[in-house]
């Protein structure tokens, strides 16, 4: 099948990133670049500082802003807090732990993991007694993935700071917020969390390109600790503390980047944060309803086999006994609903439903109805019902 060919309609966008991206910020978006002393070029990266930190729910961390995905943060958060030989803990939560952790080693960091098992969020008692283990305060950093989006587990950020905090080990929070942020409540300062980094294109609205890091004061402080042990130049976070604004983004900032980006969070503002949290927490439930029921016939089961730690944000769904590839062309090319496939170690046995950014009720109903309609087209064994169940958990809720 052409991918030029013409379809009428719309095609439905739930992989958990990129995600559909709203009117409002398209047409940000496509707003004429600026010469670098245009007097609006300073305001549109200041809104779009403090618009983050309220999404961040912090008074005071610093924002760099990266033309890079998640990626890029990733390596960011490495070169400015770890030298190379220096030591951090990666609590693993499966693919995206794995893929950090990689590429911390390749910088020449050395990666001490916590035991990973499928289907489950980080136990805080396994980084408290990383931490106890590490008499010699070697360990610089503990890397947390909030959500991992192979998974789709969710773990409880504030129960590993305590863990933290039990151990009386000094090692900084470092967390990403890639899948989770404007979907799953976060808050960085009420939390203890001393670095965040996240990107734009999942529930921030945005297509992607840009990344960002905050970094709060004991960040920056190791930060400085690092400089000429850690070669670094452009993610520099020491280098981007400055007011101007090609030195703060060491170079022209990405202004489309920004545009989309100050829309996207006076749409946060709109709908008021909480209401935005509400309606992930309502359409995961949703989701999460369908998903039930499809699996009683036993062929379609939750990766995530703790109810509460189900990610807001994405559901990946293990199929046994039927090719999930196939499940996912199928619900694409006849029914025009995208949805994910399994990555790392669930590639061929999962697929997975994004269902976080710019959606609505009828937007989730008529995923699952297409993912449904494909089920039924292969005649996979599922539950009757579902789409009946995931209207039930909607509720009267206004959506
Ligand atoms: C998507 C994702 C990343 C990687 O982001 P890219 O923009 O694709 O580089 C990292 N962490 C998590 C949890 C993600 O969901």
């Amino acid at each position: 099948m052409s991918t030029e060919e013409y379809f009428s309609g719309l095609r439905f966008l739930h992989s958990p990133g990129p995600t559909h991206v709203p009117k409002a910020v398209m047409d940000a978006f496509s707003g004429q670049p600026m010469d670098m002393a245009d007097p609006r070029l300073e305001p549109l990266i200041e809104d779009c500082e403090a618009g983050l930190r309220r999404v961040l729910k912090t008074k005071a961390a610093h924002i760099f802003f990266y033309a890079a995905n998640g990626h890029g943060a990733w390596e960011a958060v490495t070169v400015n807090l770890l030298a190379p030989g220096q030591r951090v803990l990666i609590a693993s939560t499966g693919h995206f732990s794995d893929y950090w952790a990689e590429m911390t080693e390749a910088m020449g960091v050395s990666v001490v993991r916590t035991p990973y098992r499928e289907g489950f969020p980080i136990d805080p008692e396994h980084v408290e007694q990383a931490l106890v283990a590490d008499k010699a305060h070697a360990i610089k950093a503990v890397y947390v993935v909030h959500t991992d989006t192979a998974s789709s587990v969710t773990s409880d950020v504030p129960a590993i700071r305590q863990a933290m905090d039990r151990s009386g080990h000094p090692a900084l929070l470092v967390v990403d917020v890639v899948a989770t942020l404007g979907a799953a409540p976060f808050e960085m300062d009420q939390w203890g969390v001393n670095v965040v980094m996240g990107a734009s294109q999942k529930g921030l609205m945005c297509p992607p390109g840009m990344a960002f890091c905050a970094a709060d004061e004991r960040a920056i402080a190791q930060t400085r600790s690092t400089a000429g042990l850690s070669p670094r130049y452009y993610w520099d976070w020491i280098r981007r503390l400055n007011a101007a604004a090609y030195l703060k983004f060491c170079g022209t900032p990405p202004q489309n980047m920004l545009m989309a980006l100050r829309a996207a969070l006076q749409l946060f503002e709109r709908e008021g944060h909480d209401n935005v949290l509400a309606r992930h927490r309502q359409l995961a439930s949703a989701v999460q309803a369908a998903v039930s029921v499809w699996s009683a016939a036993g062929v379609l089961d939750f990766v995530c086999q703790v109810p509460a730690a189900r990610s807001v944000s994405v559901t990946s769904i293990a199929v046994k006994g039927a090719n999930p590839d196939e499940i996912r062309r199928v619900v694409r090319d006849s029914y025009n609903v995208s949805i994910a496939s399994g990555l790392g170690p669930f590639r061929g046995r999962v697929f997975r439903i994004g269902h976080l950014g710019d959606l609505s009720a009828p937007m989730v109903l008529g995923c699952l109805a297409g993912v449904e309609a494909g089920l039924r087209a292969l005649a996979v064994p599922i539950g009757d019902g579902a789409i009946e169940a995931a209207m039930r958990a909607l509720g009267s809720a206004k959506l």
